[in-house]
């Protein structure tokens, strides 16, 4: 298909996106974060952590002399916090490594803690024009629609095939020095904007006429995948105690798990188990709120709050540490916790 980087890079030019923080700069540092913080997050709500956070670390030595608890912090809110720990990790090894450059090249890129290789090519495509192909979700999606790609993707192989017939769409390696940017650029945004995994607005699409998905007459059937991801559930109980001074007791969250590493109310499996925590004079005063429910990527939480004020404030439940109000907006805290103590950000 020859024209289709000529008419992705060209509609990006008039079209795209251009006006993102990450965008003016061909500074890995800044791509590799934007994109870490873009994998499971609306551009609306990273552009307001993304300037938070290289305001706080404006380069990697500075990010990779943070402490975990400082990271997570600025991180707080945004959710999947396996990636700020690998973040922190990724820059820890950058500066021990490589002497606090990135390397250039995708395939060594691919090598970091918390980089695939979509990340990774989009960074050596973005800072240094090297021809690789992203195939991100947004990608994925405009591949497989354009080439009317209807093999299983559950599959490994047929992963693999679409990564290769990704690569096989980009510019002329001719042309690819200076195209590069423009084309994953405009790969990013077409999906972003235009070939939307509902509704995608072919009319407005610079490939249509080329596109495979448009002639088999179903674009949304696009990309296959038979299997979905399985669910579970879990339900948990947290062991709210709260001082007058409105402090409440935390503890930081073991260092693999869910929350691994956030600070957290103690988590028990059942109510039973919060009462045995408890000393019989506050029993009465334990108060169970409402149970909600908390979506992660492979399961749902349960969680039921469990009120303790307290007025002996000699009180303490195990390992933890009481922390006041004016120190949680700091804090790595698990979004529903944020929600519980109505820090501002949490989502
Ligand atoms: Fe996507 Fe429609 Fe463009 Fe095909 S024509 S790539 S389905 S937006």
């Amino acid at each position: 298909m020859p024209e289709f980087a000529a008419r992705v890079i060209a509609w990006q030019k008039v079209h795209g996106r251009h006006d993102l923080p990450w965008q003016k700069t061909c500074d890995p540092y800044r791509v590799w974060l934007s994109e870490v913080m873009l994998q499971q997050t609306q551009v609306a709500t990273v552009r307001a952590y993304f300037t938070r956070f290289v305001a706080r670390f404006p380069d990697v030595n500075r990010l990779a002399a943070a402490s975990q608890d400082e990271v997570l912090g600025l991180w707080s809110g945004l959710g999947y916090y396996s990636r700020a720990r690998n973040l922190h990790l990724c820059a820890q090894t950058i500066v021990s490594e490589y002497h606090g450059e990135f390397p250039r090249q995708a395939n060594l890129l691919q090598t970091l803690p918390g980089i695939g290789r979509s990340t990774a090519a989009a960074i050596a495509s973005l800072c240094f024009a090297e021809r690789v192909a992203i195939l991100d979700a947004n990608a994925k999606r405009v591949v497989a629609r354009v080439l009317g790609f209807d093999a299983d993707l559950a599959l490994a192989s047929n992963e693999r095939a679409l990564w290769d017939a990704a690569t096989g769409l980009l510019p002329d390696p001719n042309v690819a020095r200076t195209s590069m940017v423009g084309y994953t650029q405009g790969m990013m945004d077409l999906g972003a904007m235009v070939c939307l995994p509902k509704k995608p607005l072919c009319g407005a699409c610079p490939v249509q006429r080329q596109c495979g998905a448009v002639a088999a007459g179903d674009p949304q059937r696009y990309p296959v995948r038979s299997r979905k991801l399985k669910r579970s559930s879990q339900s948990l109980w947290l062991l709210w105690l709260r001082r007058s001074d409105g402090a409440v007791w935390l503890r930081k969250r073991p260092p693999s798990g869910v929350w691994a590493g956030l600070y957290c109310m103690p988590m028990f499996d059942s109510e039973q188990l919060v009462r045995d925590a408890l000393p019989t004079q506050f029993q009465k005063s334990l108060l169970i709120e409402p149970v909600f429910r908390h979506v992660l990527t492979h399961k749902d939480l349960h969680l039921h709050p469990c009120v303790v004020d307290l007025h002996d404030e000699s009180h303490t439940s195990g390992e933890g540490r009481w922390v006041t109000a004016a120190q949680w907006p700091d804090l790595g805290l698990p979004a529903p916790i944020r929600r519980l103590l109505s820090v501002p950000g949490g989502v």
